[in-house]
């Protein structure tokens, strides 16, 4: 099958860390998932660990979700038109996070963040956008300075295709840092739209931030006239009910969503204060548009998975989140591996490194080789893990104690693969 698609579609992907090119080897071809299992072409099934980069928070094929998606599809796929679906799911959000009061579907994160930042802009009347090394926010071109996830993966520090012009204004600063983040609006007095931040990184591993860092961002913002935008694509229904910002509650002046919002399915938002949300057209001069925003599918998906993620839900991903992580910390310590499990709520990803990870350029200094050795012997035995070290590892409310007890037998294997390799 990669053969194949490495014929029509380049890289044989489409999404690139996909391709398994940091670790090696050949991309698993999924036909089915159940739970917290995934079956391959060849027949193999495998714990899974990734849960699509974050969405299926329920496990797969999800009975509610799946009969929530029939009733929808018999009613018809899409009808471009407004319908009561999108609505309902625009009520959910506002509901469960408080800061936004005004919602807008799209159908990817990127489209988020894309229409978040360009909102910014047309309400401040400035031009520069302030972004960390390391945040990921899709692939917007704007936004492709020093991003995390694939990039990171590849090591590329920029792409092609992004014009000097376009990226010229994106300020790129070290995470974590307030000094940085002060020195840029004292070197752009009255310049900055925003500063979009993921609201607790994954996409450099998981990093999440220092004691006072959103709230200083917030208050750097505030000051300066600029917008503060929390990028909640991966945290957001994730990390607690109401996302990351359940966890600080820091008040963001914007905020992205995606993944755990769509059931599976290609649904997306923005949203915030009211008096920025009105200057998005048609009410107000942002443009901002999609054929397929708001589907009805993909809402009413989106709508049944959030309806069944209530306290009881979280806790139970809490707790797997925590048992994973001790069994992942005791497998390398006894190995001797030098490891950090850095966790921020129930996501986490394992640096090779003993020393404090705060930003990308920590991230970078941990043995990644190592990781490759891990990866290619849980995936032997049956685990399915992102095939990245820089990537967070995602859990879900199916994964029981029979799922948890397939991931430990593997441990003790995978964690000596990492402490035998070699750079
Ligand atoms: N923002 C964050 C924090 C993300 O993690 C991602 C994707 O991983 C995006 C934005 C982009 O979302 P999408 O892949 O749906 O375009």
């Amino acid at each position: 099958m990669f053969d194949r698609a490495s014929v029509v579609t380049p890289g044989g992907v489409n999404s690139p860390v996909r391709a398994f090119r940091a670790v090696g080897g050949t991309p698993r071809f999924m036909v089915s998932g159940t739970g917290p299992y995934l079956t391959d072409a060849d027949g193999r099934e495998y714990v899974d660990l990734v849960c699509s980069w974050g969405p299926m928070i329920l496990g797969h094929s999800h009975p509610e979700v799946i009969a929530a998606v029939q009733e929808a599809v018999s009613r018809g796929t899409s009808f471009g038109t407004p319908g009561e679906g999108e609505v309902a799911l625009a009520e959910e959000i506002v509901a469960r996070i408080e800061p936004v009061e005004q919602v807008r579907l799209v159908s990817s994160g990127t489209e988020a963040t894309m229409s978040a930042i360009r909102l910014a802009r047309g309400f401040t009347g400035r031009a520069k956008v302030v972004k960390f090394a390391g945040c990921y926010h899709g692939h917007v071109d704007a936004l492709l300075a020093a991003a995390g996830s694939g990039l990171a993966t590849f090591g590329l520090p920029d792409t092609p295709g992004v014009t000097g012009a376009t990226a010229g204004d994106t300020v790129v600063l070290p995470y974590n840092d307030l000094d940085a983040v002060r020195a840029a609006f004292a070197a752009h007095p009255g310049d900055i739209a925003c500063v979009i931040t993921e609201a607790s990184p994954g996409n450099m591993g998981v990093v999440p931030p220092a004691e006072g860092f959103n709230a200083g961002l917030k208050e750097l913002c505030a000051a300066d006239g600029a917008l503060y935008i929390s990028d909640e694509v991966m945290t957001g229904f994730r990390t607690s009910k109401a996302g990351w910002y359940g966890i600080d509650g820091v008040r963001p002046d914007l905020m992205t969503f995606g993944k755990v919002m769509g059931g599976g399915f290609p649904a997306a938002a923005f949203g915030g204060r009211a008096d920025v949300m009105a200057h998005l057209a048609p009410a107000g001069p942002v443009y901002q548009a999609g054929t397929l925003s708001g589907n009805p599918v993909a809402t009413a998906a989106g709508l049944a998975q959030l309806r069944l993620l209530d306290d009881a839900a979280y806790a139970k991903i809490d707790a797997v989140s925590a048992e994973l992580r001790s069994l992942v910390g005791d497998a390398f310590t006894k190995e001797g591996v030098a490891h950090t499990v850095s966790s921020a709520s129930n996501m986490f990803s394992v640096f090779f490194t003993d020393e404090p990870v705060r930003n990308y350029d920590d991230a970078k200094k941990q043995e990644a080789f190592r990781f490759t050795a891990f990866f290619h012997s849980m995936l032997e035995q049956g685990v399915y893990l992102p095939p990245s070290a820089f990537e967070s590892w995602f859990v879900s409310t199916a994964h029981d104690e029979r799922a948890i007890e397939r991931i430990a037998a593997a441990l003790p294997a995978a964690a000596r693969a990492a402490s035998e390799a070699t750079a």
